[in-house]
Formats: C-alpha cells, structure tokens, sequence
C-alpha cells in the first residue's frame, strides 16, 4: 500500500486516515486567512501516537519547505501503520509526535517558501536585533531573477561565468544561506515570526511541556545524491551537540558548522524553536535530507518558482513548466526512492529508542 501522495488535500487525508487508524490523538490548526491551489483548507495536523504522558518525545515534521513534503507526509503515513515499530516506541517510554505540513501553502501551491514568500527554515530569528546582510546574494541576484523565463542564453552565460569564476559552493552558500534584504527574492528569512513559525512554537509548547526529552527529525528533499537520506545535525554550533548527535544517529551525521554537510552554513533554523519554547528539555535534532537531481538544476527550479511569485502574468504553460520543474525538483517519483525515505525515516526513528 502506497503512503505517498500528489497533491497536498491527499496527502493530509492519508495521514489523518492513518493517525485514526492507529489510535492517535489528532490536532489541528488550520491557516487563519490562506486557502490551498484547489481552495482547499490548510492546516497544520498534529497525531500523537502512544502515551500522551511519555517522557520521551520522538517529534517528526514534514513540508517545513512546501512541496518537500510529499517525501516527509508519505514516510510520516508509513510510521502511522507500522505496529511494530508503535509498540517499540511505546516499550521506550516513549510517545511519536507527528506534524503534518508545517508549511501547509507551499505544500499545496507547490512552494519550497511559505505564503509571505518566507522560507520557514530561515525564519527562527531574534527580530528586535539587526539581520544580517548577505552581500554575496545581492552581487548574483539580478542573475538568478532575470526579466523573462527560461533564462535567455545570454543571461544564463552571465550567470554561468559567475559560478565558474567563484565556484559552485559559492554559488550554493550565495542563494541558500538566507537573505532578510530583498522580500520577493530567494531563500528570504522574513521580518517577523510567521504563521507557521509561530504555530509550530506553539505545538512544541503544548505536546512538549514536562517531557524530559525530545528528539527531533525534520524530513527534507532536494540536496545530495538520488534517494541517500543525509542526517545534518540541527542543533547549537557547539561540539557538545555535534557529539551528542551523532551518539544518536551515528557518525555519519553532518554539520553546517564545519563543511561536512552537502548544505551551505544557514541562519534562522527552525530548531531554535525548541531553546525558544521548551529550554530544560533534553533536545537533539536532525534534517533528514533526500536528494533528488544535481544542485544546479534544483536552484534552477527555484530561480524559475521565484519569477513566477513576481511575474504574475505569466500564461498557464509557463506556470506549468515551473510547477513541473519544482516536482521533479523536490519528490523522486519512483518506487526505489519512496521505498528508502520510508525505510531511511523508520531507522531514524529506531536509532531514537536505542539511545539514551
Ligand atoms: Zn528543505
């Protein structure tokens, strides 16, 4: 049975098929103002499965990034029906909380950012201090958004002799690391606490409060090789939790701190929700992120999404390109790749309850 879906209204309806259907307690907090791209309601959905007084919380997010969350939804329904691995948990003393969509409008409109044009996981924030300028998304910005897309070949050669001249990292770390200059542009880290941010922060506070612990595995798509699930620790850049991390996930786990993660160095990271909302809980997280194609062409998806949100005109075979692009960019619709998020998501869980 496929646990995968492909459009955001199947795909909530599958999970909160499979929460009832394995007995857990369900939540939801609809989006107060915005509607899906099939006007649909939008809602963050919460299943907590096993003992609501556990002392251990094994929390899993998906669609922090919109339409990444067809891989998180699917491996999070897969959870949902596997008994097992309910009643392992629930023999460790501890409870699976699982949030569906925390991005509930990208998810739907096919978006990485959120309805403010925000990506979610720059968004965490202290906004009463100054935001740091990235100088390096400025240089190459009028090259990621030219004035018509596709990209005509003189623009693409532009941006091409950039890249070539300063390196793929820099191009990656350049776009990716997040802006807080330029609201319609890419990777854009808002001026202020999103819905969703605010939200999630909430959710956090309610299921988490007098827990002793909580492990967190946000699930993510579109950086590194087809199919591998990288575990990039989310946590303080501190060696304490780097260690801590990997004790739990093995050495294999990566960081943004020291280079050994396909991901650029990030601010405003989603994980500072948790000193934010629960600081005396013993905390470690991970992104669990699959990859789908080559970075270039997953930038590329984006350059074309971002025209769009500023190019309101364009005719439906442009929007449809782009949204095509966006798919192939953050889902692997195949069955290999849908078999491994699963199984990849399911070990993360497993390594939870084997560590202390
Ligand atoms: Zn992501």
């Amino acid at each position: 049975m496929s646990h995968f879906s492909r459009s955001y209204a199947e795909a909530r309806q599958t999970f909160l098929d499979a929460a009832r259907a394995a007995g857990a307690a369900l939540a939801q907090f609809p989006h107060p103002t915005r509607r899906g791209s099939a006007g649909e309601e939008l809602a963050i959905d919460v299943a907590l499965a096993g003992a609501p007084e556990a002392g251990r919380c094994i929390m899993v997010t998906s669609g922090t990034h919109g339409a990444e969350g067809f891989a998180g939804s699917g491996a999070q329904a897969a959870l949902l029906h596997d008994a097992a691995l309910l009643a392992d948990c629930a023999a460790a003393d501890a409870c699976l909380l699982l949030v569906h969509a925390v991005n509930p409008y990208g998810f739907s409109h096919l978006r990485r950012v959120n309805e403010d044009n925000v990506d979610l996981n720059r968004n965490f924030m202290d906004f009463s201090q100054p935001l740091p300028h990235n100088a390096a998304y400025a240089e190459i910005a009028p090259l990621l958004l030219p004035s018509q897309w596709p990209p005509s070949e003189a623009d693409q050669a532009r941006l091409m002799k950039t890249v070539a001249e300063r390196g793929m990292a820099w191009y990656q770390a350049a776009v990716s690391s997040g802006q807080y200059q330029d609201p319609a542009g890419m990777f854009y880290g808002g001026d202020k606490a999103t819905w969703s941010n605010y939200t999630l922060c909430r959710i956090l506070a309610r299921f988490g409060a007098g827990r002793a612990a909580l492990r967190w595995i946000d699930i993510h798509t579109g950086l590194g090789p087809w199919g591998y699930g990288e575990p990039i620790h989310m946590g303080p850049d501190t060696p304490a939790s780097v260690t801590r991390t990997r004790a739990i996930w093995g050495e294999r786990v990566t960081s943004i701190y020291d280079g050994s993660s396909t991901s650029a160095n990030l601010t405003g990271l989603a994980w500072h929700a948790v000193p934010q909302t629960l600081p005396a809980v013993d905390y470690a997280g991970i992104a669990l992120e699959f990859g789908t194609l080559p970075v270039g062409e997953v930038l590329d998806a984006l350059r074309g999404d971002h025209w769009l949100h500023r190019h309101p005109e364009a005719d439906e075979n442009q929007r449809a390109l782009v949204r095509q692009a966006m798919w192939r960019a953050f889902y692997g619709d195949a069955d290999d790749w849908r078999d491994g998020v699963v199984a990849q998501v399911s070990d993360a869980v497993r390594s939870t309850i084997a560590s202390a």
